[in-house]
């Protein structure tokens, strides 16, 4: 296999920008590796295998011509299904966008599935920086799960252990960047969707700052928490796409418009672990983030590396987050709730997939076509949320979850006022094995322990590899994803420091990058 898709995504831009390599040639790469591992990882959906060698080729004409190319120029993206794609079929993983999905109870096609008008903005900026949108990631349905295995197509692996689940609800992201298909991938984040899969695949993954980015075409779940962001090798690939992608849009009233050309930690002089009066960076350890079900071996990594940190200057101190050990409730009444509501729209009248015999009532084509189309965790969200937001239950679990998340922000922002950053492990446990926690939804959901307070409070959080630890349910070790938390906006100190980090534990051998076991 080719090693340019082990090359960083800056790195693979320069190359094509100076002429070195073609876009071209990246593209062909990526898409021979897809042919080569997807069978068996099943990180695609479906593959722009046209589109993508026309736009690379263009791309290489451009050049040729002298004309400047785009920060991400020749770079192959792999897109969550979950983003609007002009012309190329996005699906979210679901049967209700697949409008022909209705004739067989198995082996719905997602190249069947809807087709966009439009591109969403993330995509199109995308575009714009002459990246390559190579194909559209597996996914758990609407982004609900945390394995990959509610796709209503087939489930995405691990390339470390083709057994076990890749995380999700970005799995298939997750699995394209760890397998080398593509050296990035957007996911989105509602409560972990990134972090958690980048965690247990060993690649990084950025959650922004909610409004940091825009969600406009991003098949909305929670729309409060919702944020879409980056999968990349290193910390430098994820910091040049997050600036690529950030920025306001009139499309989108909850986006920002703040700098983001600081976000590339090469762009930075001096030492990340300093404040710029010489003080050291402080960084807190919440108790509370070590206890809640983490492993003992993922324990053990995490704390290893934050040692790394400590003897590089670091000043790491214990805090403590006492509300986040409501996180989980609190984000599975709100989550649910505003899925409720954002899921109405599917409806078989406008889009996707209806089921309706001819002169049948209209109450029977939204029962017939939600019925069919939708899964059972799709379900099993929308009656929970309508559920708590039913008169006599609204104040009993919806407004008593708002007020939870309000005293989680505040416990945020009681710690930023004393540290930096805070680190955690990504996820209470490495990968586990497909299908072990299928009929356990609260087992599921209690997985999403580390990266639901972050969503809650609407701050940006990374995972980046911190070494490996054997699974509880025995097997050789995987990977653990040391989890950063900053205060909102504050994404350029964010990525610095973890560009340092990551910069420590290769160093000293506690992180093999670009190691990943061979589907
Ligand atoms: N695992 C969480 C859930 O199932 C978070 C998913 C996400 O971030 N999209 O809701």
């Amino acid at each position: 296999m080719s090693d340019l898709l082990q090359r960083s995504a800056p790195e693979l831009a320069a190359l094509v920008s100076s002429g070195q390599v073609g876009a071209e040639e990246i593209t062909r790469a990526s898409l021979d590796a897809i042919d080569a591992s997807n069978g068996a990882l099943g990180a695609f959906l479906t593959v722009s295998r046209d589109a993508a060698l026309a736009a690379a080729r263009s791309i290489d004409e451009r050049r040729k011509r002298g004309e400047p190319l785009g920060k991400l120029a020749g770079v192959p993206v792999a897109v969550k299904d979950a983003l609007a794609t002009k012309d190329a079929p996005t699906t979210a993983a679901s049967r209700i966008l697949v409008p022909g999905a209705s004739t067989s109870d198995q082996g719905a096609d997602p190249r069947a599935g809807y087709l966009p008008p439009y591109d969403a903005t993330v995509v199109a900026k995308l575009r714009a920086a002459d990246a390559i949108i190579i194909g559209k990631t597996n996914m758990d349905e609407f982004a609900m799960g945390s394995s990959t295995e509610n796709s209503a197509f087939f489930p995405a692996r691990n390339p470390h252990d083709p057994t076990r689940i890749p995380g999700g609800s970005s799995g298939g992201s997750a699995v394209a960047v760890a397998a080398n298909m593509a050296p990035l991938a957007l996911g989105s984040d509602t409560g972990g969707s990134i972090r958690q899969p980048a965690a247990l695949t060993g690649v990084v993954g950025v959650k922004p700052t909610y409004g940091r980015v825009s969600r406009y075409g991003l098949f909305a779940f929670a729309s409060s928490l919702d944020q879409v962001g980056v999968f990349a090798r290193d910390v430098r690939g994820a910091a040049v796409s997050l600036e690529v992608i950030a920025g306001g849009d009139q499309h989108d009233a909850t986006s920002e418009d703040r700098p983001s050309a600081v976000f590339d930690p090469a762009s930075f002089k001096g030492d990340p672990l300093k404040h710029a009066d010489g003080r050291p960076l402080r960084i807190g350890i919440a108790r509370e983030s070590l206890e809640a079900g983490v492993e003992p071996a993922v324990r053990a990594a995490v704390l290893a590396a934050a040692n790394e940190l400590a003897k590089a200057g670091a000043d790491l101190v214990e805090v403590s987050l006492p509300s986040t050990r409501f996180g989980v409730a609190a984000y599975y009444v709100l989550a649910t709730a505003e899925a409720s509501s954002n899921l109405a729209r599917y409806d078989g009248v406008r889009y996707g997939l209806r089921v309706h015999e001819r002169g049948e009532p209209l109450d029977q084509l939204y029962k017939k076509t939600r019925g069919r189309g939708f899964g059972r965790e799709v379900k099993r969200r929308i009656i929970l949320g309508t559920f708590v937001l039913s008169a006599g239950y609204y104040d009993a679990y919806y407004r008593r979850a708002q007020k939870v998340r309000t005293l989680i922000k505040g416990d945020f922002d009681r710690a930023f006022s004393e540290v930096d950053l805070l680190l955690s492990p990504t996820s209470p446990t490495v990968a586990f094995k497909l299908g072990a926690k299928t009929q356990d939804p609260l087992a599921m959901y209690l997985g999403d322990v580390c990266t639901l307070p972050a969503s809650l409070a609407g701050v940006p959080a990374l995972s980046i590899p911190c070494g490996l630890a054997a699974p509880g349910d025995g097997g050789p070790p995987l990977p653990v994803g040391l989890q950063l938390t900053a205060p909102a906006f504050e994404e350029a100190l964010l990525l610095r420091v973890a560009a340092r980090v990551e910069g420590l534990l290769d160093a000293s051998g506690l992180v093999r990058r670009n190691a990943e076991a061979a589907p």
